[in-house]
């Protein structure tokens, strides 16, 4: 028998995948750049071996799949998408459909979908990492919507589903619409663990609590509003030992963290968009300046270390990551708004928050809440939506007194304190702005509008 589907790539996304494919019982066939590695996934198996077809050259790939094949490709983004679509162009038949899944560039999606391809191509988000990727990821497809039909069924059988039973695996738009509601997924999950981080600093420096304390403060936390998978892992890693030295693992991981450029892309194409994501753009900026380690120790050793001592009730820090988190997925969903409208995707912000509620990183007991006040209406700014503008009212004062004394005992808090200042500017009916549009005149004779209406645009600066 032929298989239903093929695979591309067996690193650690693409194994679990094509596991999970097989056990929902579809026939894969595999290929691997590196043969060993595809002798090795097929011994590993187990009992789901004998759905899997192993082949160990493209032609023998193609030629495993029943046709129209389609086939995905788990490769690393960039180059190695563009040498597996050339490598694929004379193997294929036109009606053949190349799903790409790895974490691409959606402008490089957009680019791949309008060039002269030889095959159908669907660009697709996977979002949940290996263990989502096994037993249910959150899939968010981009491209034709009758290519997405097509392998809709096995896509549903794979991701995850929300409690109310709907898989997580929606066709999100044309072209590059998957891989930009991926990369904005990253974004907030970018967001969302650096609002944790910064709560984990407070504890840790400000009320000098011990990890296993932190750690059962999180556990409590993951009982309530907060529930959601980030949480739930940062209560785990802040509870485990560390095998060598038997000292709690957060005390013996280097504080310097890791990307691969999907929260850069979201901070950019932000700015683009004239879409205002402070939250993720600060969360962007400390993994950079977390990396400069050297430059932060000789900080440290002329101005002294910042955080000191400071009282606040671990209910404080609980509401103020509440209010954090709203303002961040405002900013986001806001964000996704604008591109919508910016590259003529019919994006339904609903669907989205209902595709992130299972299988991804930033799955949360929340996002159910927010995919009904988006039902409502999707253009209107989730802090205005009335079950959020109410838990803001409430868990504002938290926020800003947490931001207070954080900034007064020298604690950085980039995340939340931009997300109030956001805040605060969007509730301010009559901002500053009229200052920045005086000096642009002055300077530079842009001109402005006047409050009054009055048909004059210049000041009287006298050159
Ligand atoms: P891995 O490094 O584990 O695996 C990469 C795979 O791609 C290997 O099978 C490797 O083959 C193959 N490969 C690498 N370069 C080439 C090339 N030039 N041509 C053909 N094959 C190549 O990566 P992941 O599985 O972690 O990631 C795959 C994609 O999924 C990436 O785009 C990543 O961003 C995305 N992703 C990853 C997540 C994660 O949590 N890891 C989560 C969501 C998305 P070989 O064995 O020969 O080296």
């Amino acid at each position: 028998t032929k298989a239903q589907i093929g695979l591309i790539g067996l690193g650690t996304m693409g194994a679990a995948l094509a596991l999970n494919i097989a056990e929902k019982g579809f026939p894969i066939a595999v290929w691997n750049r590196t043969t060993a590695v595809t002798r090795r996934f097929q011994a590993e198996a187990g009992e789901l071996a004998d759905r899997v077809i192993p082949t160990e050259s493209l032609a023998d790939l193609v030629a495993a799949i029943a046709p129209p094949r389609a086939i995905i490709l788990m490769v690393p983004a960039g180059q190695p998408v563009d040498d597996q679509i050339t490598a694929l162009a004379p193997l294929l038949d036109p009606g053949d459909l190349l799903v790409d899944a790895g974490n691409a560039n959606f402008h490089d999606t957009n680019r791949r979908t309008a060039s002269d391809l030889p095959m159908r191509f669907l660009g697709m988000g996977v979002s949940g990492g290996e263990e989502g990727a096994r037993h249910g990821p959150a899939i968010m497809g981009g491209g034709a919507r009758a290519d997405w039909d097509r392998i809709a069924p096995i896509m549903q059988a794979i991701a995850a589903r929300a409690e109310d039973g709907t898989p997580c695996a929606t066709w999100m738009g044309d072209a590059g619409a998957g891989h930009f509601v991926k990369t904005v997924h990253n974004g907030i999950e970018y967001a969302d663990m650096q609002m944790i981080a910064e709560i984990y600093g407070l504890m840790r420096d400000g009320l000098g609590m011990d990890a296993s304390g932190i750690g059962e403060t999180f556990a409590l936390w993951n009982e309530g509003p907060l529930k959601s998978y980030l949480i739930e892992i940062s209560a785990t890693v802040s509870r485990a030992s560390d095998p060598l030295t038997g000292a709690p693992m957060l005390d013996v991981i280097l504080d310097a963290a890791g990307q691969k450029g999907t929260g850069r892309w979201t901070a950019v194409e932000a700015q683009h968009l004239a879409a205002p994501i402070p939250v993720i753009e600060a969360a962007v900026m400390a993994r950079n300046v977390s990396a400069r380690l050297d430059e932060r120790k000789a900080g440290e050793a002329r101005f002294g270390p910042a955080p000191q001592p400071l009282e606040l009730a671990t209910a404080e820090l609980e509401a103020a990551l509440i209010a954090g988190k709203i303002l961040c997925y405002a900013q986001g969903f806001a964000m996704i708004e604008a591109a919508g409208r910016n590259f003529g995707w019919q994006l339904d912000l609903p669907g989205i928050a209902r595709v992130w509620r299972a299988g991804c990183i930033i799955r949360s007991a929340m996002l159910n809440d927010m995919a009904a006040a988006l039902a409502e209406n999707p253009a209107r700014n989730l802090v205005l939506a009335p079950a959020f503008a109410e838990r803001l009212q409430a868990s504002i004062p938290a926020l800003r007194q947490v931001v207070a004394q954080g900034v007064l005992h020298g604690h950085a808090l980039p995340a939340l304190a931009s997300g109030l200042s956001w805040f605060d500017m969007m509730r301010t009916g009559r901002g500053t702005a009229n200052m920045i549009q005086a000096q642009r005149d002055f300077f530079g004779a842009h001109g402005f509008d006047r409050l009054d209406g009055r048909d004059t645009h210049h000041g009287p600066w006298g050159h």
